[in-house]
């Protein structure tokens, strides 16, 4: 994909925006703006938030494992949405391991959040010239600088 990016969107006007469709993962996201991209849509948060799968900074987390039964931290320390500020870890994984929808709303609304404040700090790191230095720092956090890592 980034290969095709950086073929066809210097092709493109200048003074139009660039649509890339059905790109929503974080490191995707981060690929296509460096290549000059303007706007995505996917529904990547909501479809792997509806299998209780979420997007932290520090990588991926899949709430129905054991380990989080009795976690009662946020699912993002780092995030202030409303599900991270008003629900645990344990809370959110028994909802989904009962495949109550509210559990399914939450994850996916904490997903959409994720999104919007990663593309929120990417407008800024753009405004600070410091792209780059942005994308690597959120790769290393996220845990995607290992070999084979994925984001999804
Ligand atoms: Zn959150």
């Amino acid at each position: 994909m980034n290969e095709v990016l950086e073929s066809t969107t210097p092709l493109l006007p200048q003074n139009k925006a660039r649509y890339l469709m059905g790109v929503g993962s974080p490191d995707a996201l981060l690929d296509g703006v460096i290549r000059g991209v303007d706007m995505f849509d996917c529904v990547l948060p909501t479809r792997i938030g509806r299998n209780g799968t979420t997007m932290t900074s520090e990588g991926r987390l899949v709430i129905r494992n054991a380990k989080y039964a009795r976690d009662f931290r946020p699912l993002d320390e780092k995030c202030d949405c409303y599900t991270c500020t008003n629900y645990s870890r344990a809370y959110i994984r028994h909802l989904v391991k009962c495949d109550e929808t509210f559990g399914f709303r939450l994850t996916s609304y904490h997903n959409l959040y994720f999104l919007l404040k990663l593309m929120e700090n990417i407008r800024e790191a753009i405004r600070q010239d410091s792209l780059l230095d942005y994308r690597n720092q959120f790769f290393e956090e996220y845990g995607l600088n290992k070999p084979n890592a994925r984001a999804f």
